[in-house]
């Protein structure tokens, strides 16, 4: 067993000559990636990139993408995927707070490097290497081209990281406004794939989806769930997720064996009904994660696809991937069950407790707590943060022994099983993006159109699950309006994070101790809040 995620690619490449990736018109073997991205680490490490060192991908998922990654491991780098989508100010944010001085660019992102190259923070300070086609097409300087790249000899490299030691930053919503890194290592990721890989009983003639962006810890499953047995991984182009049938057909025509996803994409697809009844010949398992799994959306699927195993996994970035499990036994009849989020999987532990970190009984409701070999060493540079979310196991005297506290309201049933509850804070999940509602807020206040403002979550039977509502009152003498607001607030957020409803009012409410009102708010916007993208 590889200590180290990038050995499951050379592995593969000495035994096998099979294909490893596909997308954006592309195929690579394994023996390709391999050379290509033995090639980059080389040529990182000469222009001086150190062992430990943070370098940032910028560029949609594409096989480029894969064999970037590769390469920054490869050069015992930590790679940090920045949301090609994402504004340049909020990815400023992320580059200031790993402190990394390399971004790896490909694709359509020429105006969001240009403005972080320019951004005053990194003038000079920072290398871009671009491993698109061609040149890059804007007005800042490359340090390397992905020809330089091919230039370097191909042979293996000798590594000085181990498995303990980090190989990404995920960076996530952070409530106080600014996004917090979680530190990923290789050993937790690998000892995640080798418990689902066997579990799944996945193969070298396996066709795995790609589905989830590379900045979402899904990803990190796809690809080395795949690499680890030698399968082939799909990478399904973003652009299908507002196409229920493209989608579909994709399955169909890549033959996938496995797809995984938020359950929000395969809830817009029951909804357009683009799935046939025994479709989808070769699809073997359907994976998802990251949120609730509506039980009518379920039996839409199950009833269509009885050959496929279904099975949801529960878990948060901070404890790799996944956590827990549950395959469905068969279709659910009562559309109001709830589906479970199952047993802890192999090397973790669920505990549902009490404030003072103490068993509840079982079927009492408590805070779930992780603990295992899943678990983040912490945020990256963030102690205090990292402290709180952490905190050692009550009675062990092992400083190591910590446990995460998810903020996920949990019970375990009668049946033994874990079920999700929800959540008693601010952080939602709308469309599978986890979302801090204090972050969108902290945006909101530092426009100086806005007075004061309180985002809320309205929950919906729709694919988008919770839509995000905004209740403002403008600063005194500003325009103020949704349009001019929402416009400003865009080059701070990201889109998903853009409220879809809006309300102007004279002055929020207020509860008797003063504070904003914010059930009032959700209340006002779940009676009578228009259409999901409406101004109300
Ligand atoms: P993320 O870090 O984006 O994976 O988000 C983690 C959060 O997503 C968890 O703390 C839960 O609130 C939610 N979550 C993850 N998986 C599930 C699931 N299978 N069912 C319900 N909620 C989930």
């Amino acid at each position: 067993m590889p200590e180290l995620l990038q050995e499951w690619v050379t592995l593969q490449a000495e035994r096998q000559p099979g294909v490893a990736v596909v997308g954006n018109n592309e195929r690579l073997t394994y023996a390709r990636l391999e050379e290509r991205s033995n090639q980059l680490a080389r040529l990182l490490k000469e222009a001086g990139c150190k062992s430990g060192d943070r370098v940032c991908l910028l560029m949609p998922k594409s096989p480029t993408a894969i064999v970037s990654l590769l390469g920054i491991y490869k050069a015992d780098c930590l790679y940090v995927p920045l949301d090609p989508a994402g504004p340049a100010a909020r990815l400023a944010q992320i580059i200031q707070s790993c402190g990394s001085r390399w971004i790896l660019a490909a694709g359509p992102v020429s105006g969001v490097l240009g403005a972080l190259v320019d951004d005053e923070r990194f003038r000079g300070s920072i290398s871009v290497g671009w491993m698109g086609d061609g040149a890059a097409h804007g007005k800042f300087r490359t340090d390397f081209t992905r020809d330089d790249v091919e230039s370097y000899p191909s042979a293996v490299l000798h590594y000085d990281h181990g498995g303990g030691d980090p190989a990404h930053l995920l960076f996530t919503s952070g409530s106080t406004g600014t996004p917090k890194g979680v530190t990923i290592t290789h050993a937790s990721v690998i000892r995640f794939v080798q418990w689902s890989t066997k579990y799944f009983g996945m193969a070298a003639s396996d066709r795995v989806s790609g589905h989830s962006p590379l900045h979402f810890d899904l990803s990190i499953f796809d690809i080395f769930g795949a690499f680890a047995v030698g399968a082939e991984l799909h990478l399904v182009p973003p652009e299908l997720n507002v196409l229920p049938h493209k989608l579909a057909e994709f399955i169909r025509s890549a033959e996938l064996t496995q797809w995984f996803s938020v359950p929000s994409v395969l809830t817009y697809m029951a909804k357009f009904d683009v799935v046939r009844v025994d479709d989808f010949p070769s699809l073997k398992r359907l994976l998802w994660c990251g949120e609730v799994f509506s039980t009518p959306a379920l039996i839409h699927w199950m009833r269509r696809l009885p050959h496929v195993t279904f099975t949801n996994l529960y878990g948060p970035t901070e404890a790799t991937i996944a956590s827990s499990y549950y395959t469905v036994a068969r279709c659910p009849e009562d559309e109001r069950a709830p589906v479970p989020i199952g047993r802890a999987c192999d090397g973790e532990e669920l505990l549902v407790l009490d404030e003072g970190l103490r068993p509840v009984r079982p079927g009492e409701a408590g805070e779930l707590h992780i603990a295992g070999a899943g678990l983040s060493p912490g945020y990256w540079g963030d102690p205090e943060k990292t402290r709180a979310a952490f905190p050692r196991r009550p009675g062990s005297a092992d400083p190591g022994d910590r446990l995460y506290k998810t903020g996920d309201a949990a019970k375990v049933g009668a049946d033994g099983l874990v079920y999700f509850l929800g959540r008693a804070d601010s952080q939602i999940k709308s469309r599978g993006y986890r979302i801090e509602l204090e972050e969108i807020e902290a945006a909101l206040n530092a426009l100086p159109d806005v007075g004061e403002c309180a985002v809320v979550a309205v929950q919906t039977d729709g694919f988008e699950g919770a839509v995000v509502c905004c209740a403002y009152v403008p600063a005194s003498g500003a325009d103020g309006s949704p349009l001019a607001v929402r416009q400003a607030l865009s080059a701070a957020l990201p889109t998903y994070m853009l409220p879809a409803r809006w309300r102007v009012l004279d002055r929020l409410p207020r509860n008797a101790n003063g504070k904003i009102d914010r059930r009032h708010v959700t209340e006002a916007f779940a009676s009578h809040g228009g259409p999901a993208g409406g101004v109300g």
